[in-house]
Formats: structure tokens, C-alpha cells, sequence
């Protein structure tokens, strides 16, 4: 393994359809033309750092259909190693996205092969020249814990996007050397942004969405505003760009505040444009 970031997270269709209104139980309604992108957590985190020019590898899955192909299309177009992507016997995670005139999303998630990885994927990871890895959920929890434990033995720096939130073994959180959430997860963990180190990692970062984010660490709390852009045009993925663009920084060597501060423009850049992962930018434009 040659990479210096790994993320674990899963990778998904989005299949999304324009609605005026959701039907109710028994009811069909006519939507809009399908739109299909790439997407999944894990996914548009390496794809936001590897466009960045991270050099990055996903471990995750997808099924052997003709989702799980544009899934690795896009992730190796834009410069990921799909060599951990496995193709697992279920189909490809998909996520429904239904979207009303008001902008409003609901989403069902099948989750498919991401339920396939699995510890063994993790055994079989070599940490070696990798400075971080970075994990999202969407997977196993069990896996993703077995990876921080694994990376952290390894000296590895570790990176969890805990969204949604979910329960960790109390050694997890002290294995993590950033954990990030955003304030309504904050609000959920802990009773002030303080207090996340007092779960046991080494340093929090608290998005704020168009406040940007707070970088919480031993020796106080940085706030990293956000970079105000002209129109915001689609939110969707923010916070996955945010994590990839930290998390590709800090394999690069940057102090957790340097990388947030470059994450914060990453991520302002990708919500004037649609979708998550194609409206990631190349460092070029991050400038
Ligand atoms: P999530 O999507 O995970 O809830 P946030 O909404 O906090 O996460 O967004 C993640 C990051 O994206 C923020 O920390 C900020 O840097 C950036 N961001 C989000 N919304 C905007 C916005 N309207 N303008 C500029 N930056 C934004």
C-alpha cells in the first residue's frame, strides 16, 4: 500500500427523482426523470481529498452490477484507488432521494454491499506509508471500529466523521486522533464542545455549516470561519468534502487548524455546485 490516506466508508448509487409531492401509503405519484450520481459517504470522502491531491485509496464495496461499475468509474476518474473496493455478491448500495419543490430530501438507504465489510477487509489492510486513515459510517460499526483500533496500533493517525451518531466503545474514542461531527451531533454527545475531548479523542471538530467550524484541542477552541460564497446552490455532501480536504491536509502534514482552514474553502466551494461528488474542486481552484 502506497497511499498515505486510506478512508473506509461506503459508496452508493443516488438515484434521485424530482416530486411535487411524497405519496402516501398505497398512493403512486409521477416524478421527474432519474437522476443517477455518484455518491455514499465514504465515496465523496476520497473522491474530495483525492481531488485535492491526496493520493488516497477507499476500502468499501459495491455489487457487480452496472451501479457498483459508475461507482468505480467515478472514484478512479477522479484518481482514487479502487484496489480495497471488493465486489461483494449483493447488488451496490443505493440511496432513494426523494426531492420536493421546498428543496426538501427524504431518502431510504440500502445499504447492499456496504453491509459486506467486513473485519477481515480490515485484517487483510496494510498500513504501511499510510499517515491517516479516515472512516465514516454507512459501514459496520463493528468494522469501523476494528479498523481505528487496527490503525491506531499501526501509528496511524485516525479520523471518524460521526454522522449519524452512533455508540463507540469508550477505548474508540480514545483511539481517535480527530473525531468530527457537526453541531447538532455535537449537541447529542456532549453538553459543551469541550467536552468531546472528555470522550477520549484527541482533538473535535464541530462543523457549523455556513458558520464554518470549530476546531476544539488541549489548548483551546479555534473557530475557522467559513469562506462566504456568491449563491449557495446544493449543500448536499458538505461535510464529506469537509472530512476528505481535512483529512487529505493533514496526511500532507498540516496542523489541525491549517487543514480545517482548507477544508472550510473545499467544502464552501463544493455547495455552489450540484450533488456532492462532481462539485468537489481540484486544488487548482481551491487556489
Ligand atoms: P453536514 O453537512 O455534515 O451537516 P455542515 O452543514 O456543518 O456539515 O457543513 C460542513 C462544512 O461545509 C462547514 O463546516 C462549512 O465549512 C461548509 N459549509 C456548509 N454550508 C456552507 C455555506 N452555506 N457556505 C459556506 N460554507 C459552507
Amino acid at each position: 500500500m502506497t497511499q498515505t490516506l486510506l478512508v473506509l466508508g461506503s459508496a452508493n448509487a443516488d438515484l434521485v427523482v424530482e416530486v411535487g409531492r411524497r405519496p402516501a401509503g398505497g398512493e403512486t405519484v409521477l416524478g421527474g426523470d432519474t437522476v443517477v450520481l455518484p455518491g455514499g459517504k465514504g465515496a465523496n470522502t476520497a473522491v474530495a481529498a483525492a481531488r485535492v491531491g491526496a493520493s488516497v485509496a477507499l476500502v468499501g464495496a459495491v455489487g457487480g452490477d452496472g451501479y457498483g461499475s459508475l461507482l468505480r468509474e467515478s472514484l478512479e476518474s477522479s484518481g482514487v484507488d479502487t484496489a480495497l473496493v471488493k465486489t461483494s455478491s449483493r447488488p451496490t448500495g443505493i440511496a432513494y432521494i426523494t426531492v420536493t419543490p421546498d428543496g426538501e430530501n427524504s431518502i431510504v438507504v440500502s445499504p447492499g454491499a456496504n453491509a459486506d465489510v467486513s473485519l477481515s477487509d480490515v485484517d487483510a489492510l496494510s498500513f504501511d506509508g499510510a499517515a491517516v486513515l479516515t472512516c465514516s459510517l454507512e459501514v459496520p460499526l463493528e468494522t469501523v471500529v476494528h479498523a481505528i483500533g487496527a490503525a491506531s496500533r499501526a501509528g496511524v493517525r485516525t479520523v471518524l466523521n460521526l454522522s449519524p451518531v452512533a455508540e463507540l466503545p469508550a477505548e474508540t474514542l480514545r483511539q481517535l486522533t480527530v473525531l468530527i461531527v457537526n453541531e447538532h451531533e455535537a449537541a447529542q454527545l456532549a453538553s459543551d464542545w469541550r467536552s468531546l475531548l472528555e470522550l477520549g479523542p484527541s482533538s473535535a471538530i464541530v462543523t457549523l455549516g455556513s458558520r464554518g467550524a470549530a476546531v476544539v484541542q488541549e489548548s483551546g477552541i479555534v473557530e475557522v470561519p467559513a469562506i462566504e460564497v456568491d449563491e449557495v446552490v446544493d449543500t448536499t455532501g458538505a461535510g464529506d468534502a469537509f472530512a476528505g480536504a481535512l483529512s487529505a491536509r493533514l496526511a500532507e502534514g498540516d496542523d489541525l487548524v491549517q487543514a480545517a482552514r482548507y477544508a472550510a474553502k473545499v467544502a464552501a466551494l463544493s455547495v455552489t455546485k450540484v450533488g456532492a461528488q462532481p462539485s468537489y474542486p481540484t486544488a487548482a481552484e481551491v487556489g
